[in-house]
């Protein structure tokens, strides 16, 4: 059997989406996709707010998340090898979540923050990011970190609204705070996946997306002879 595909979880929700043949490009033969400009203040704004959270109380997150703290905070996770019968290659996940909550009722909950509107669309699109670092915190590779059961999942959004003077020299974003919950369903997430892998077994990639410009560039280079 060919080396198990090496699948991150951010991939599973904006490159496939974008582009299934760039995710193949990606995961069987590495060749990446460059890197459109990301303003640097959001990796900022990511870090204060796992920074802000650790270690406070779930509640702080979400007044209907139960009684718990914020236990763990951006963690390497790798799941175990995830075979199906019907196909011949495996495939296993390895990724960095943002935050795990602990709560009293000795389960866990994986959340993610991300800076924007809260849109109810995000729920199913993030849904395979969150499903990715559950499915590999409760199903860890031999040795490696895990947590189990994984009882909730979801997204702390964050949309700047306002701002404040709160000294001389210092002004405060403020900021809509919206929990959304992921529902868990963990065999939806294993369909996904295993449609994925069929994606990757085949022997050429699937056809680019008419959209990107990107592939449109190369498509020109080469018709004139670039
Ligand atoms: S169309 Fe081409 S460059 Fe654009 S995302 Fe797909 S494979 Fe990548």
């Amino acid at each position: 059997m060919p080396a198990p595909w090496k699948l991150s979880p951010s991939d599973l929700t904006f490159l496939w989406d974008e582009c299934p043949r760039c995710f193949y490009l990606k995961v069987v033969h590495n060749i990446n996709r460059p890197w459109g400009a990301f303003p640097k203040i959001f990796n900022r704004i990511d870090k204060l707010m796992k920074s802000f959270f650790a270690g406070k109380s779930a509640s702080l997150i979400s007044s209907s998340l139960p009684e718990g703290v914020v236990r763990f905070g951006e963690k390497w996770v790798t799941s175990e090898l995830i075979q199906f019968p019907e196909l011949n290659t495996a495939c296993f996940i390895r990724g960095k979540f943002d935050i795990v909550l602990e709560f009293v009722d000795q389960t866990y909950g994986v959340v993610d923050f991300k800076t924007s509107e809260a849109r109810p669309e995000h729920i199913p699109f993030y849904s395979r990011q969150l499903h990715a670092y559950a499915y590999a915190l409760e199903n860890p590779k031999p040795g490696d970190f895990g947590l189990n059961p994984i009882s909730r999942l979801g997204l702390l959004c964050v949309e700047p609204i306002a701002m404040d003077r709160i000294l001389q020299d210092t002004i405060a974003y403020i900021g809509n705070a919206t929990w959304l919950e992921c529902p868990k369903d963990t065999m939806g997430f294993l369909r996904f996946l295993q449609k994925v892998v069929a994606v990757l077994e085949n022997p050429e990639p699937p056809d680019p997306n008419p959209e990107c410009s990107w592939c449109q560039y190369r498509f020109d280079a080469r018709d004139h002879g670039m």
